[in-house]
């Protein structure tokens, strides 16, 4: 992966049709490098395509997308990769007979010496687990080490799609301490549906509604935004 020191990831106008249906209608959105955003909202908003989008696994109908000035149209899920866009699926994949240690060394590849390995470890709260087995881990910790996996990668963004899917109270707080930890070494852009670990996150906060953006700011405002309270609580 050569990733792009400066990855500004910017997004202008986008807009995803499935057939008549408009899932993403007309968004724009400038995420700094470092910075970690938090895209909400209820099911069915938009949220996956638009991170579909902007990992180059799902084509846009219209608008784009840059990375640091440079367009991804027409560009491959790898070759997007490449660039340094890594992506966590909503299902941990480890390697389940591997050691957490050694699930870190396959994703890094080349650039997996120990003290890199030992780095992730420690970004995502796993030393103390480095020898056991992936299969072995609870369900929380596996979702932690394909965030490792991911980060072993040395992304510049590092996209989640609701990482928080099954998790413990417990696991969801340390899961947001985990990602501020990360703020300023590398871009997270985390997809939510659950307030409370949005809230926990404190993070700048954009939410979609029916495929569009309908408020964004800091999670304390977006909180008060009587929309925003609207839809939460399934009064539109
Ligand atoms: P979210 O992640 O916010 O829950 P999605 O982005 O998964 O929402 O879906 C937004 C809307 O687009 C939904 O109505 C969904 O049914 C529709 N949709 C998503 N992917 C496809 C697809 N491949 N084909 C048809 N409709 C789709
Ligand atoms: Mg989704």
């Amino acid at each position: 992966m050569t990733a792009l020191m400066n990855a500004e990831l910017r997004l202008d106008q986008v807009c995803r049709s499935f057939g008549t249906y408009k899932a993403v209608t007309d968004v724009s959105l400038t995420v700094n490098a470092g910075e970690l955003v938090c895209i909400i909202g209820p099911n069915g908003a938009g949220k996956s395509t638009l991170l579909n989008m902007m990992c180059g696994t799902l084509p846009l109908s219209s608008g784009r997308i840059t990375l640091g000035g440079m367009s991804l149209d027409g560009l491959s899920r790898d070759r997007i990769a490449h660039l340094g866009v890594a992506r966590k699926f909503q299902v941990p994949t480890v390697f389940e007979s591997l050691t957490v240690t050694d699930n870190l060394r396959v994703a890094a590849g080349k650039t997996g010496d120990a003290g890199w390995l030992a780095e992730v470890l420690t970004m995502v709260n796993l030393s103390a687990d480095a020898d056991l087995k992936a299969g072995n881990l609870p369900h929380g910790k596996k979702q932690w080490l394909e965030i490792g996996m991911a980060l072993a990668m040395r992304p510049s963004i590092l996209l989640l799609d609701e990482p928080t899917a099954g998790l413990s109270v417990d696991e969801t707080l340390a899961t947001a301490n985990l990602l501020k930890g990360l703020a300023g070494r590398v871009t997270v852009i985390v997809i939510e549906h659950d307030m409370g670990f949005v809230r926990d996150l404190g993070a700048r906060t954009v939410v979609l509604h029916h495929g569009q953006i309908i408020a964004s700011g800091p999670f304390s405002a977006i909180e008060e935004d009587d929309t925003v309270r609207d839809i939460y609580l399934g009064r539109r």
